[in-house]
């Protein structure tokens, strides 16, 4: 393998607030260590359409506080075919790109995954998403700051929901996995979580209401991911109109307020170190591998690791928001 001496960095799929903090680190580390850099727009829409620009140091000054990602991002039709991924090696070649740091969720990391199968690319990837759903790390850059988010939102609506004896459906994201409800109800002290998880174990909601649910409360919020395995937030309210008709429900959706605002300090921190830790890991020669964080330690995780879809959520968690929901 020829000597690395230009990386390019790409944010990809979702974005997720602490992206600019990674940018930002992947770039400085980058030129600290000697390296080129090049900024590449609008994730492999940017690649396969030659979007690609020189990255100095200041390019990426006063970022680390912004949400959003500075180079954009997209989702890449082009990018899932064969000419597509050639399209965007060429590109790769003519600018001189020699390794890659893809920031981005577990459909950005599996295209990863395909290019690098493909072409003698070096490719890292950074854990990019809110929805902490990348296995091998125990968080992934974003998921914090929409943990917050959601507590926000949720300790308003709380606020109108005890005035009125309702119960309220928060629907929050997390289409294949239920960390931002399960966290969220636990933060919020909500009475339950509906997640997918558990939906193919248990009926939730009916066990929600013959739980006793409400016997000795004003009102009650549940947080529901945003799945088709759970029915949604909607599909659980006609639930309830339908099969328990005495409860008033109201759905709240957060919807993309979730993916907004300022990084917390956690995730800038985290994307600060696992951005730095992609260069370090290309120094040493590693590929085709995710940073992630496993007790507080920075670790190499195989892409086929990190998009196995299988990362465990805590049971210990959903008994605990069942013992403080009494
Ligand atoms: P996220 O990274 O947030 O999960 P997506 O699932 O939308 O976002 O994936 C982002 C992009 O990654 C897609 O638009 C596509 O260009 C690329 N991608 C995803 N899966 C593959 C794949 N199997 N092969 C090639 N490219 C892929």
């Amino acid at each position: 393998m020829a000597a690395i001496k230009t990386i390019g960095v790409l944010t990809s799929g979702g974005d997720a607030p602490g992206m600019n903090a990674a940018i930002r680190a992947v770039t400085r580390s980058a030129i600290y260590n000697g390296f080129k850099v090049k900024g590449i727009y609008r994730g492999y829409k940017g690649l396969v359409e030659d979007e690609i620009v020189d990255f100095k140091a200041h390019n990426v000054s006063n970022i680390i506080h912004h949400g959003g990602t500075i180079l954009k991002t997209a989702r890449c039709k082009e990018f899932m075919t064969v000419e597509g991924r050639r399209r965007a090696y060429e590109n790769i070649q003519r600018h001189g790109i020699d390794a890659l740091v893809v920031i981005g969720g577990d459909g950005s990391l599996s295209g990863a995954r395909q290019f690098a199968s493909e072409y003698d690319l070096p490719i890292v990837g950074l854990p990019g998403t809110i929805d902490n759903d990348l296995s091998g790390t125990d968080h992934t850059i974003g998921y914090d700051t929409a943990l917050n988010t959601i507590m926000w939102c949720v300790d308003r609506i709380r606020d109108t929901a005890s005035s009125h004896e309702r119960l309220f459906f928060i629907e929050v994201m997390g289409r294949e996995s239920g960390f931002l409800a399960l966290n969220g109800a636990i933060a919020t002290g909500a009475e339950a979580a509906i997640i997918p998880e558990i939906s193919t174990e248990v009926d939730q909601l009916s066990e929600l209401i013959e739980s006793g649910f409400r016997h000795s409360k004003t009102s009650s919020i549940v947080l529901v991911a945003e799945s088709p395995i759970t029915g949604g937030a909607m599909g659980l309210a006609e639930r309830v109109h339908k099969e328990y008709p005495q409860y008033d429900v109201r759905v709240t959706i957060l919807g993309h307020l979730q993916r907004g605002g300022s990084p917390t300090a956690q995730d800038r921190i985290l994307a600060s170190r696992m951005g730095a830790a992609a260069i370090d890991a290309l120094l040493e020669g590693q590929r085709n591998i995710m940073i992630g964080d496993d007790d507080e330690r920075i670790v190499y995780v195989p892409f086929t690791k990190a998009i196995r879809r299988d990362k465990p959520i805590d049971r210990d968690l959903l008994d605990l928001l069942r013992r403080l929901s009494i």
